[in-house]
């Protein structure tokens, strides 16, 4: 797929979403155009020799700020790409109900290219020309890992980021993803795969959403998956599928090749193989074959794409054998096939909500980062001045209110990793929940979580413009 196509994709979904809120055309427009794109070409001395690099850094929107989103190292990279990445940012802060406008950035460059002192030179040296033009701050944009970056190189960023501005005293909370011990979180670099099983968990738990969907029951153990992607998200996903909720990981589809096995892949073994060897060929746990533009349409229950965007596309949507699409990735369906799938029957949980989990974590490591406090500490607090303290700052913090039994889990909680998941999880499981009450409301014209994520979250970003008298 183009990436104009994919922009153009991300704004149809947008649009069904407006004609549901019947929303007045000129709003809706500031709403859906990208507010500015920072384009940056900067020379970095390598080896004795000069080389160029291209990166951009998006910004959708900032009803409210900081803008957040992440940064992609990745050779294709292009500015429409990252425009599309970036109002999806937008609309997931949204549905999340997560302060923050929508960002993203990227950088035109295949990493396995490149040596690790040399990409640190690089990454440095683009972190300094966002900061000097303004578009990395904890008050006004706030990166994160997406495809081909880690938490090492949110570090560099963060690290000169504060040599540029020293007196910053939230220096740190000029990006997320950072390191544990960096001033990072608990759970935050497995925390989109986690999203992705909570997302399962909601739907499976949601009896009228399962039955649609043609399942038999809300077991998950029986299910068959197949995974597009094995890279962090994808990862993190079908081990804990697999590890916790015993479901079968029938195939992985790499960009070296796939594997198949119908009693379930060992999930730890195949990254390990793969960290290994950097190519799927020669894993004994399944049969290896070579990639093929038919990957996607092996018999399963849930098929999760966690790769790149427009895998689902025309020419294969109308033979996809899975009965829930959850997409992990950003963008993965194309409009045209999100047709297609609807028509024949196919749940979609939407990527807005399936892969929310990574900036809900970074919006508690941002949080941490400004108030200086880490979440251990603020446990230990609650000792000493009542439970209730406690639940009213993580009501605050999160934005939800939790109800009795969740106020137990977060009672027990000790330590920042049982914070984070269950701070994650309520998030998920109210946005879901507000998600299937739309679609299952006869009252409104919505009828699937695509749309219905898209009309919340529009309607959110309204009601901020609405606010401030516009
Ligand atoms: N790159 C992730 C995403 O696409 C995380 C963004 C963030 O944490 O800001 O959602």
């Amino acid at each position: 797929m183009s990436s104009t196509q994919f922009l153009a994709d991300v704004d149809a979904m947008f649009d069904d979403a407006v004609a549901c809120l019947q929303l007045e055309e000129g709003l809706a427009t500031k709403i859906r155009v990208c507010n500015a794109t920072y384009v940056t070409r900067f020379g970095v001395r390598l080896d004795g020799r000069m080389h160029t690099f291209t990166g951009w850094r998006s910004v959708h929107s900032t009803h409210n700020s900081p803008a957040k989103g992440g940064i992609r190292f990745s050779p294709g990279a292009n500015q429409e790409e990252v425009e599309a990445l970036a109002a999806l940012m937008t609309y997931k802060c949204a549905l999340m109900r997560l302060p923050f406008g929508g960002s993203k950035g990227a950088l035109a460059i295949d990493p396995s290219d490149w040596s690790e002192a040399a990409l640190e030179k690089i990454t440095r040296r683009f972190a300094q020309e966002l900061v000097t033009h303004n578009f990395l701050g904890s008050a006004m944009n706030v990166p994160a890992p997406d495809m081909g970056t880690n938490e090492r190189h949110m570090m560099w960023i963060a690290d000169e980021y504060r040599r540029h501005r020293p007196q910053d005293i939230n220096a740190m909370g000029c990006v997320t993803g950072k390191p544990v011990g960096g001033n990072g979180i608990e759970g935050r670099t497995e925390a989109t795969g986690r999203g992705v099983q909570y997302a399962l968990h909601q739907f499976f738990q949601t009896e009228t959403d399962w039955r649609r969907a043609g399942f038999a029951s809300g077991e998950m153990g029986a299910l068959r998956i197949v995974v597009q992607g094995l890279g962090n998200v994808g990862y993190h996903a079908a081990r804990f599928l697999s590890e916790e909720d015993g479901c079968r990981i029938v195939r992985v589809i790499e960009r070296t090749g796939t594997v198949t096995c119908p009693e379930g892949i060992d999930i730890v073994a195949l990254r390990a193989h793969l960290d290994r060897a950097r190519t799927v060929i020669g894993f004994e746990g399944g049969e290896v074959a070579p990639p093929d533009a038919s990957d996607l349409e092996y018999p399963c229950d849930v098929l999760i794409p966690a790769a790149i965007e427009g895998v689902i596309h025309e020419g294969n949507a109308a033979r996809l054998q899975a009965r829930l699409v959850v997409e992990a990735a950003n963008g993965p369906t194309t409009y045209a096939a999100d047709r297609i799938l609807r028509d024949r029957g196919i749940t979609v949980i939407p990527d807005l909500f399936a892969n929310a989990g990574g900036v809900v974590v970074s919006y508690f490591e941002w949080v941490k980062n400004l108030t200086h406090i880490p979440f251990g500490l603020m446990e230990r607090r609650r000792t000493e001045v009542g439970n209730h303290r406690l639940a009213r700052t993580l009501e605050l913090m999160t934005g939800n209110s939790f109800p009795e039994e969740h106020e137990s889990t977060f009672l027990r909680a000790g330590a920042e990793i049982d914070l984070v998941r269950s701070g994650l999880e309520e998030m998920m499981r109210s946005a879901y929940a507000a998600m299937s009450r739309l679609v299952n409301d006869r009252g409104t014209s919505v009828q699937d979580l695509r749309t219905a994520a898209y009309v919340l979250a529009v309607g959110e970003i309204a009601a901020a413009y609405r606010a401030i008298g516009l």
